[in-house]
């Protein structure tokens, strides 16, 4: 399919920095289209054609889920920030990916809203140079709202952005930011940062039991790790849905060699289990698992006889009749921060 032409990319993340970088580069009269890149991590793709008509930006959203596991398995170069959170390694490979996609939109720069002097590590201005140069984008990035206290890009010097144009924001305040919006006629200002459940601990913990296992687990994986209640006794895995939407987007995740647990005449949650490598899924396991499911339901809970559970796997289901006491034939336990060891992944140091 052929992509309309854009002069410029910019890496929209949909916080307020990297709607005013694009909208600077607009007010120069450049085509640009907003990238949103999408990981288990960040992304809300679901926001983008609010974003569009709120902000005028044309936008376009880019999976980079594996890449970005792909990235965080094999160990970030530059580490991790404060909890899982690899920023240096996120914006290379993010710069990376954006340049992968500038020829099918015959563009001819890559811009950011990174601001000088914002973030600790990440936006240092001899950190910005260092992920400008290892992404390979040192001839093709600019960003809009620092450029004139940065030396002049590539970009600039060959006329393709004006840099007389361009702005001198520095700093963590976000004043003039806000100056920036009410010039733009931009009401709606979302909220500074977040989004990143990598910089969460009470996120990052569901990522643990699948990075410590030192196996490859793909994206999807880690967008399973995002919902429910989650529970592991050693590799075996269960997600337990803690309200209605958790239970359908358990549902519409499930793979065909998960289980799917959920009671037959109570009402209570559905639970998947994911087989992992290694994971020794016996009867024993199947049950435990269907009790602990059926712990959650305050019906079952009150109910005086075996409680009867419906377990479907490999597009087969069966009837089970419970005990409640099972679910402790296995040490299930929830993922828990202080049990994050950071250096035993690698990067983590
Ligand atoms: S906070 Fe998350 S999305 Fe932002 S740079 Fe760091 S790792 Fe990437």
């Amino acid at each position: 399919m052929a992509h309309e032409h854009y002069d410029g990319l910019t890496l929209f993340s949909g916080g307020l920095d990297s709607i005013l970088a694009t909208k600077v580069l607009q007010a120069q009269g450049l085509r640009v289209l907003g990238v949103h890149f999408v990981t288990p991590f960040f992304g809300a793709p679901d926001r983008l054609a609010h974003w569009q008509r709120t902000y005028d930006i044309p936008l376009q959203a880019i999976d980079a889920g594996q890449a970005f596991v792909d990235m965080l398995l094999a160990g970030p170069e530059s580490g991790f920030g404060k909890v899982l959170n690899p920023c240096v390694d996120c914006k290379i490979l993010l710069l990376q990916l954006a340049k992968q996609h500038m020829a099918a939109y015959s563009a001819r720069f890559l811009a950011t809203g990174e601001v000088l002097g914002q973030r600790p590590m990440s936006q240092r201005s001899d950190t910005l140079q260092a992920i400008r140069k290892k992404a390979d984008v040192e001839d093709i990035l600019v960003r809009p709202l620092s450029a004139q206290l940065l030396p002049p890009s590539a970009v600039e010097q060959q006329g393709i952005v004006n840099r007389e144009h361009l702005l001198s924001v520095r700093g963590r305040g976000r004043k003039e930011q806000l100056r920036l919006a009410e010039q733009f006629g931009i009401t709606e200002i979302p909220q500074p940062a977040g989004g990143c459940l990598l910089t969460e601990p009470e996120s990052a913990k569901r990522y643990w039991p699948l990075l410590k296992r030192g196996h490859t687990p793909p994206a999807s994986d880690f967008h399973l790790a995002n919902l429910g209640r989650q529970f592991w006794a050693d590799a075996r895995w269960l997600c337990v849905g803690r309200n209605q939407s958790d239970n359908i987007l358990l549902a519409e995740t499930a793979a065909v060699d998960d289980f799917v647990f959920k009671l037959k005449d109570l009402p209570g949650p559905l639970a998947l289990a994911r087989p992992l490598p290694g994971a020794q899924w016996d009867e024993t396991a199947i049950r435990s698992a269907a009790a602990l499911t059926a712990s959650f339901s305050s019906k079952a809970r009150q109910h005086k006889e075996d409680i009867l559970m419906l377990v479907s796997h490999q597009g087969h289901t069966r009837e089970l009749a419970i005990s409640l006491d099972w679910a402790q034939d296995l040490p299930w336990r929830e993922p828990d921060w202080d049990d994050v060891d950071k250096s035993r992944l690698p990067g983590g140091w």
